[in-house]
């Protein structure tokens, strides 16, 4: 079973061991730490009713203490901080749980279900209204010494660009994410007031979605803004490249809706700045398992257990 608990919604699912998703619950998440743990037991109960669950992963937003099964720090999800998940949940659940952060989860489901299978290294970036990531190496997840490896989204690409949610500037996430997207087109949206962002921003704030949808009709400048986005990302995804040697990214998330229309430039910044040979080695694909990448590779990795982690 895997469980992905999100900042609006905790999505539970019964997977079989090909991917299947044999059932799945969704409901609204709590805002209090009470509420979110009986939420939780809820959500597993109700969809594991009938089936012969062996194992549950709960993936969830923010910072891992991995020992503790413990998150740190969730600026979208503050109630979940400080929890000592496995052992509030497990006496309730009565199941074998393991705790993963959601990107990571969602790595692991395109490495086993995904885009990602058949790659051995892959490099998971998850766009949406953040910047979230998830690297698999030699077919292992890996977590580093506490947990919490993996935030791509917090790695710096511009010193003195915007500031980021996490209060440092110029992050992947400030110059990439749905967010930066939905800025960047503000700021456009201002200079060029006849455009088709300008006078949508006379009626409302223009977002990061409605620049993929008038980029779709051909709208040159929002192309432009998500043409400027990719490559910022392009910038991130080369240096991961040169880190890891991955054979694929995966690029998924809710602000993936922009697809190619943002990775044609991010492919272009990884030929120009990643090095041989692993910059001739890598694709950069879309991710194909969408909002189910979680719960998905929260199950997988429920099954998969201690093994795989690279530690
Ligand atoms: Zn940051």
């Amino acid at each position: 079973m895997g469980v992905d608990v999100g900042a609006t919604k905790i999505a539970a699912g019964v997977i079989s061991p090909e991917g299947r998703v044999l059932r799945r619950v969704r409901s609204p998440t709590a805002r209090t730490p009470r509420e979110l743990l009986s939420g939780i037991i809820r959500a597993v109960s109700e969809v594991g009713d009938g089936f012969e669950v062996k194992g549950a992963c709960v993936a969830v937003p923010g910072l891992l203490l991995a020992r503790e099964s413990m998150i740190v720090h969730s600026p979208n999800l503050p109630a979940i901080e400080g929890i000592r998940l496995k052992s509030e949940l497990e006496p309730e659940i009565k199941l074998p749980i393991t705790v993963e952060n959601d990107n990571s989860a969602a790595a692991w489901g395109e490495f086993r279900f995904g885009a990602g299978r058949g790659a051995s290294h892959l490099v998971f970036v998850g766009l949406g209204t953040g910047i979230g990531g998830g690297i698999v190496l030699n077919d292992q997840l890996l977590r580093g010494a506490q947990g919490a490896a993996g935030e791509l989204g917090h790695v710096t690409i511009h010193p003195t660009g915007p500031r980021c949610a996490c209060g440092n500037h110029g992050c992947l996430e400030a110059l990439a994410s749905g967010s930066a997207v939905g800025r960047r087109a503000r700021v456009v949206a201002s200079e060029k007031p006849n455009s088709a962002l300008g006078r949508l921003a006379t009626e409302r704030k223009v977002l990061g979605e409605d620049v993929t949808s008038f980029a779709r009709e051909g709208d040159e400048a929002s192309l432009s803004v998500l043409e400027e986005s990719g490559r910022w990302l392009g910038i991130g995804l080369a240096g991961f490249v040169n880190v890891f040697n991955p054979e694929a990214i995966v690029v998924g998330g809710g602000a993936m809706g922009a697809g190619e229309l943002m990775l044609a430039g991010a492919r272009q910044e990884v030929r120009a700045r990643a090095l041989p040979p692993a910059r001739d080695l890598v694709e950069v694909r879309e991710a194909t398992l969408g909002p189910d990448s979680g719960v998905l590779g929260a199950a997988a990795l429920a099954k998969d257990s201690s093994g795989r982690y690279l530690l």
